[in-house]
């Protein structure tokens, strides 16, 4: 097996020229915190997903942050989650002194099962906190109607999902617009574009979004742009407690170059999943991702799932050796040491659940999905000589 040199990625940003002459302009400006670059790309962002309001923070983790706050969770409160995701989901809702409260999984989409959300709602229950994972939109129509009925605000995690779409009353519309109260994207280079690191926090309701502008700015009321172009002395106040939340105005100008990409991004990624997804068909040791017909991914992530006869670890190593890179499917946070210590519950723990450090009974589905799923590399710039080359040495991976 050489006709791979080097080894093939998980992942590679699409990046470029444009993105460098958009950093530099930034920088020739003299301006490279956030300022107009911000606004920019914040409005551009807004039009793109459909929404009223877009707000770019540091990353993903504290759009998190600010979108539990803004909905007011507080020390104390619960937030329905998933464990099956990113560590950072849980950890933004310990970042409020409040618990997570973990539901299971579906199978087939690695997305939290709606039907588990109910039984769990309790008098302390303050949000629900969903994740697109990997890009596959959740079951969104099920989840809303959950939370009207029980009068508890939506955030999306869509750190993975810019681009998805999902089909809303006839129409194929955007994550993010938001469908629930907020929506939380990143920017991460693991992600469908990248600014190196970055965030943002789209909604359509306007108190949130001028509540976001406070905080990301140490909560101060006049923003560093308005008291620069100002022509009378202004002194800004702090009529709250903020943080320094903020994405630079070069990261933005970045950002802006490659939400210009993103359609071709988006597209190429879907071509080379449904291509994938044929090659694949026939190794028989795997199961292979499914789409809803009312969900369109992005594909951040392409994810098989190993039967019992293959070892992920053997699989994994065999490939690496081989020159293909993969990683393992989602973590769990509540299998993490952090989570040891760290406040959690599955809704059932004083009552029914025999939940140990580590494992939990109501948690399989999201167990099992770690261990025995793998992510391929899946990346714009891939070719389909790589694709190849990766179908053939994963198919020699799982006979052994
Ligand atoms: C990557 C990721 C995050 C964190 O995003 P950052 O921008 O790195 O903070 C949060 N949630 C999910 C589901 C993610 O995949």
């Amino acid at each position: 097996m050489s006709e791979v040199k080097s080894r093939i990625p998980i992942a590679k940003p699409w990046i470029g020229e444009a993105e460098a002459e958009a950093a530099s302009r930034a920088i020739m400006s003299g301006w490279v915190t956030q300022g107009p670059e911000v606004a920019a790309f914040e409005q551009e962002f807004a039009a793109y997903v459909g929404g009223n309001y877009a707000c770019a923070v540091s990353n993903c983790t504290t759009a998190l942050h600010l979108a539990l706050l803004a909905v007011g969770v507080k020390p104390g409160d619960e937030v329905i989650t998933v464990s099956h995701s990113y560590i950072a989901t849980a950890n933004s809702i310990r970042y409020c002194g409040a618990t997570p409260v973990f539901v299971d999984i579906e199978p087939q989409t690695y997305n939290i099962n709606p039907m588990l959300i109910e039984e769990v709602i309790s008098k302390n229950t303050r949000a629900i906190l969903i994740v697109h994972q990997i890009g596959m939109p959740c079951d969104l129509k099920a989840i809303l109607d959950i939370a009207y009925r029980h009068n508890l605000p939506v955030i999306e995690d869509a750190a993975c999902a810019i681009g998805s779409e999902i089909l809303w009353d006839g129409n194929w519309e955007k994550i993010g617009k938001p469908h629930g109260d907020i929506a939380c994207f990143s920017f991460h280079p693991r992600k469908i574009i990248t600014t190196g690191d970055g965030g943002m926090l789209t909604t359509n309701n306007p108190a949130y979004d001028k509540q976001f502008r406070l905080w990301r700015q140490h909560g101060m009321s006049i923003p560093d742009t308005v008291r620069h172009g100002a022509k009378q002395v202004m002194f800004e106040s702090y009529p709250m407690l903020g943080y320094n939340y903020r994405m630079t105005d070069i990261q933005a100008a970045v950002g802006r170059e490659q939400l210009k990409r993103l359609p071709e991004i988006t597209e190429r990624r879907r071509y080379l999943a449904q291509q994938y997804q044929e090659k694949l068909a026939d190794i028989l040791r795997l199961k292979l991702p499914t789409e809803p017909n009312w969900a369109k991914s992005n594909w951040q992530s392409f994810c098989v799932r190993l039967t019992e006869k293959c070892n992920q670890l053997q699989v994994m190593q065999t490939m690496l050796d081989a020159g293909v890179a993969t990683r393992r499917g989602i973590m769990c946070a509540h299998r993490e040491q952090a989570y040891q210590t760290e406040a959690w519950s599955c809704g059932f723990k004083a009552k029914a659940c025999r939940c140990e450090i580590g494992k939990c009974d109501r948690l399989t589905e999201s167990e099992q999905a770690q261990d025995q799923t793998i992510l391929l590399p899946l990346f714009h710039q891939m070719t389909v000589s790589e694709q190849d080359y990766v179908v053939k040495v994963l198919q020699m991976a799982t006979q052994i």
